[in-house]
């Protein structure tokens, strides 16, 4: 599932092939629920003639803004890919919103399982949706001391602090199993009995993880693509995530896997003790 890492690729590799260019239409769309604001005769309405202007990302959020002011903002979710054909291909049966632009290429949002989502938002949409998620890992603003502060109040275990959007933007379960790792914490650890001593590690991991993952061009485990179509190369590095039963690179101990709110967990019980 993408995360930050893949959602800063996609936008990335999507910027100089769609900014300056215009969308003439929507070609093609076979799953309207996949807008979830505005309505659709609206979504259909505003976007012919929009202008876009620059591609960026919050959290797991493509955004997509317009020189009109609006931000067309897609979520990949689970399986989502949002790639530009410059081909004459035939839209394919999981590719479900096509967008036209005036040089006659087109925009494709596949999504196989249709859990991505599409916003079209205004300003003030746009200021809602940022004040949903919490920091982004990689900015300034994000320091040891705002982690340990987002941290002082939970007794949630870690591992889903962590993969709580209004806590810290954009990780998942991947990056924060590798994270973990990286810091020396199991994932059940209350958010509040993390040491204080360990918050810095945890911080650096953090950041060096997703780094990492960016200079692979994001991690490809079924259907994620980067906005060329192409994958990312990230999993081939992967310290513990799905490596249930290989020896931990650091101590040996083959690496285990817990189930934590439906969500597997991959952890060296030896390093990361639960204590
Ligand atoms: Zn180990």
């Amino acid at each position: 599932m993408p995360e930050l890492p893949e959602v800063e690729i996609a936008a990335r590799s999507l910027a100089p092939q769609v900014i300056g260019r215009s969308i003439v239409g929507i070609a093609s769309m076979d799953w309207e629920r996949m807008v979830e604001t505005p309505d659709i005769q609206t979504f259909y309405a505003l976007l012919p003639g929009q202008q876009i202007t620059a591609v960026g990302r919050r959290a797991k959020w493509i955004l997509i803004s317009l020189a009109s002011g609006l931000t067309l903002t897609v979520h990949l979710r689970m399986s989502g890919r949002l790639y530009v054909v410059t081909d004459e291909r035939v839209v394919d049966k999981h590719t479900h919103l096509v967008l036209a632009l005036d040089n006659g290429a087109r925009i494709f949002f596949s999504d196989e399982r249709k859990f991505g989502r599409v916003r079209l938002l205004d300003g003030d949409g746009l200021t809602a949706l940022d004040h949903a998620h919490g920091p982004e890992p990689l900015s300034e603003g994000f320091t040891p001391a705002e982690l340990a502060r987002i941290m002082r109040t939970r007794r949630t275990p870690i591992k889903q602090l962590l993969l709580d959007q209004r806590a810290v933007a954009g990780l998942g379960n991947i990056y924060v199993s590798e994270a973990l790792w990286m810091a020396q914490i199991h994932p059940l650890t209350p958010a509040t009995l993390v040491a204080a001593a360990q918050i810095p590690a945890l911080h650096a991991a953090i950041r060096a993880v997703l780094e990492q993952a960016i200079r692979h061009e994001g991690s490809t485990l079924r259907n994620y693509r980067n906005g060329y179509g192409q994958q990312g190369q990230n999993q081939e590095h992967f310290l513990v995530y799905g490596r249930e039963g290989a020896p931990c690179s650091r101590c040996g101990t083959a690496v285990q896997r817990l189930v934590i709110g439906q969500r597997s967990s991959f952890y060296c019980g030896q390093c990361q003790p639960l204590s």
